[in-house]
């Protein structure tokens, strides 16, 4: 996500008389080259008046190529032709004199980018401004650089929905996917994954073996069918799979033969450790035409992992 603020300030404030013209001008000048934010004005045909050294290092361009040029130069292809809708969007419900608590957005979608001279996509904030001049109109809009800030919105985003161990969504994320799963009516199945005795993995390993069979058992099961899929990590030992479009017997099919691959140790070591064998037990449920409930959903399949357990494990079950 890129977080973006487009802010509308009150630029009339009457000019004080008193100042030279040229005092005004000098200072007017020497403000904006030195502001550490890019500032560009257009006028109302939406062409480039004034491009500040900010703006010039920001986007790449020297103020006398582009000044006269249109403001679109700017912006990334896809943002070109609904700009001046937006520019019209903004000019009528821009009000300066009202008093504002929260900041006026120029883009409902909350994501403004600009765009290098070399075509790189810079995620941007923006607050703009309308200036009466002499009967004209022109826009300032005062731009700055969030890469630093927007890189760590991804970050903490990925961090938020993976798992370190071994890089699957996590529960969080594999929740928020199958709440979207229950907002429609298609057929769905998920299934719960138990490592067999994992305990005695790790007490006769060690711990960093067993983190190796979780790696191991996260990238079969990342890749486990050409289906749609989400894999993820629930907690600990266990991992969860939901599978949009697959009724129970596909689900099942599924399942069970990841189990046989874990059984068979089908797959690559992640690192070149010994090989420790490991099988699993597995609940699968499909959603019922009324379930709505991703507890309820998970508490079936939960109920259908222990059955699989109590019949001797390395099974599948369906609930
Ligand atoms: P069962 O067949 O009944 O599932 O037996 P189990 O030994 O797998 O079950 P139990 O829940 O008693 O043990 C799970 C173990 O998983 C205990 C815990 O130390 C281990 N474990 C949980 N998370 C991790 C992890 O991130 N890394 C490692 N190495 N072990 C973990
Ligand atoms: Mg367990
Ligand atoms: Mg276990």
């Amino acid at each position: 996500m890129r977080e973006i603020l487009v802010t509308g300030f009150d630029m009339n404030a009457k000019i004080d008389q008193r100042q030279e013209p040229e005092v005004e001008a000098s200072r007017y000048r020497a403000l904006v080259d030195l502001a550490y934010d890019a500032i560009v004005t257009m006028d109302e045909q939406h062409n480039i008046t004034l491009f500040n050294r900010a703006a010039e290092n920001l986007f790449g361009y020297a103020s006398a190529e582009v000044i006269g040029r249109p403001i679109v130069t700017l912006l990334p292809e896809r943002f070109r032709a609904d700009h001046p809708r937006r520019v019209k969007q903004f000019a009528d419900s821009y009000q300066p004199n009202l008093r504002r608590t929260s900041a006026p957005r120029m883009d409902e979608t909350n994501s403004v980018y600009g765009q290098h001279r070399d075509g790189s996509i810079i995620p941007v904030e923006i607050a703009v401004s309308r200036i009466n001049l002499n009967g004209g109109v022109e826009f300032m809009a005062v731009v700055r650089d969030i890469t630093d800030r927007a890189r760590l919105m991804d970050l903490l985003k990925k961090q938020a929905t993976t798992d370190a161990l071994t890089g699957l969504p996590n529960r969080r994320e594999f929740l928020e996917y199958i709440e979207a799963l229950l907002g429609n009516t298609d057929v769905f199945s998920v299934f719960i994954l138990d490592i067999d005795f994992f305990k005695e993995i790790n007490d006769a390993h060690g711990h960093d073996a067993g983190d190796e069979v979780l790696r191991a058992l996260a990238k079969v099961g990342a890749s486990m069918t050409s289906r749609p899929c989400l894999f993820a990590r629930w907690g600990g030992e266990e991992f969860v799979a939901a599978l949009p479009g697959a009724d129970a017997s596909v689900a099942y099919g599924i399942a069970d033969a990841l189990r046989k691959r874990y059984e068979r140790q089908d797959f690559e070591r992640v690192s070149p450790l010994e090989s420790i064998p490991f099988t699993v037990s597995i609940g699968v449920v499909t959603r019922e035409s009324d379930e709505a409930d991703v507890d309820t959903l998970m508490k079936r399949a939960d109920r259908a992992l222990y059955r699989a357990k109590k019949y001797g494990r390395n099974r599948v079950e369906a609930g």
